[in-house]
């Protein structure tokens, strides 16, 4: 122990390097080892020298700081094995304390790469490493708790399909997916604690969920997401005006083009000036009335308040349908023959997924901004932040990071016990594996104010 508090060096005063502009650049430490004793094997041992090992310290001053540490190293002369001196004090991957570890691990999850490494004196692929280090290490056998209502649902994002499931009363992701396939998917709902919690089942059009649902939750009731039920009426309607712009002629064209959205927005959402100028657009051609119409009409069936209600809305809706625009409903008209049952269970248990829906948006403007991470980061990112999977109390303190400013590593030290958790992760109750999710409406926050 000695200035430095690390049990197991013994430092030497610190040399600061400086630029040529006076400016502190770079600060290093030159340590020894303490009470170490040479390893044991078969045979004899015989020393090999010291070597140096250059690892990451918390900062002293505002720069880089280095310990450069000298290491015994032995051969033994029974078998030839080589050995390395045992550094307590740092990192099994020998590029940092554990210390600094540890600081650098929270500060990555608790703020954007970028921030960690300006306040740590790291570089930002530094972050990174540790970042993914303990991400691998904390999730590792990452699991959640069966919501009452769970969702699935697949989402896009840098153009590939990842997969979302999410409880969807809390409005909580539980896990994102990198892909969608079939094993993924088992794999996943194989780690789901008390499956049999699970009272409704959230999904899309998607056979292959509607089985996995059946297997995996049997006792749940699946409903087909709302949200995805009426899409097809707006995707309807959109094809409708994409062949009726083939044939306006002029000026026409693009007075329809320039307001495609005008035509998927409800009406009685539309304000006056928008409803006139709709009212000015459909008449330019019947199908467009029709095709606007007959997707109100839909939209308006899962309004009503009793599946009663809605399914007779339904047969009615098909019966009067006019012929000049029944080609471009017929995805609806096939996909309620074969989800009907399904998706009418939404007047049972009225579950969709209407915020999670607004993440899909979120990771496209996550996409746009350039946070820099990778999927796996994202995802561990958002899970080791919110998901109480990290002790509360470790990222507390570094809440108070910028406030402390310069002086935090040293005022720090004697509060920080950071080593007792990171050594044993797993506790055998699972506890540090077990998440409660991302809370949405926090993640779009800290996103929208830069804080992720
Ligand atoms: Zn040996």
């Amino acid at each position: 122990m000695n200035w430095l508090r690390l049990d197991n060096l013994e430092a030497a005063d610190p040399i600061v390097i400086k630029d040529s502009d006076g400016r502190v650049s770079m600060v290093e430490v030159p340590c020894t080892t303490i009470g170490t004793t040479a390893p044991s094997c078969c045979g004899k041992m015989e020393g090999l020298g010291k070597r140096t090992l250059r690892v990451r310290d918390r900062r002293l001053e505002p720069a880089p700081t280095w310990l450069v540490i000298k290491y015994r190293r032995w051969k033994c002369l029974g078998c030839g094995s080589a050995f390395k001196e045992h550094l307590p004090d740092v990192h099994e991957q020998r590029y940092t304390t554990k210390r600094l570890f540890h600081d650098v691990s929270m500060s990555a999850i608790k703020r954007p790469f970028e921030d960690a490494g300006t306040f740590h004196a790291v570089e930002q692929t530094f972050v990174k490493r540790v970042f993914d280090s303990i991400a691998k290490e904390k999730l590792d056998d990452y699991r959640f708790v069966a919501p009452r209502v769970l969702g699935v649902d697949e989402k896009w994002l840098r153009k590939k399909p990842r997969w979302v499931a999410y409880d969807v009363e809390n409005g909580h992701a539980l896990e994102l997916l990198q892909g969608r396939d079939e094993r993924t998917i088992r794999d996943l709902l194989n780690q789901v604690e008390n499956p049999q919690d699970v009272e409704v089942f959230c999904q899309d059009m998607h056979w292959p969920y509607a089985h996995l649902a059946e297997e995996y939750f049997p006792d749940a009731t699946v409903v087909i997401d709302k949200f995805h039920v009426v899409k097809m009426a707006s995707e309807a309607m959109d094809e409708v005006r994409k062949e009726v712009q083939k044939a306006l002629k002029g000026e026409d064209v693009l007075r329809v083009s320039n307001r495609r959205r005008l035509f998927l927005r409800r009406w009685d959402d539309l304000s006056v000036e928008g409803q006139d100028l709709l009212a000015e657009l459909v008449a330019l051609d019947d199908r467009l009335k029709l095709g606007y119409t007959w997707k109100e009409k839909f939209f308006d069936i899962f309004e009503l308040s009793t599946r009663r209600d809605a399914e007779q809305a339904w047969i009615a809706w098909q019966m009067d349908m006019p012929s000049a625009v029944k080609a471009h409903f017929r995805s609806i008209r096939w996909n309620m023959k074969t989800w009907g049952k399904l998706i009418f269970n939404y007047f049972d248990q009225r579950y969709t997924s209407g915020k999670v829906e607004n993440f899909n948006g979120l990771l496209d403007r996550m996409n746009l901004q350039g946070y820099g991470y990778t999927f796996p980061q994202l995802r561990a990112k958002a899970l080791l932040k919110y998901g109480n999977l990290v002790p509360k109390a470790d990222l507390r303190m570094f809440m108070m990071e910028h406030s402390m400013g310069a002086a935090v590593s040293e005022w720090l030290a004697p509060y920080l016990e950071p080593d007792a958790h990171l050594d044993d992760p797993k506790d055998g109750t699972g506890w540090y594996s077990l998440g409660s999710g991302i809370p949405m409406a926090e993640w779009v926050t800290d996103l929208e104010a830069g804080r992720f």
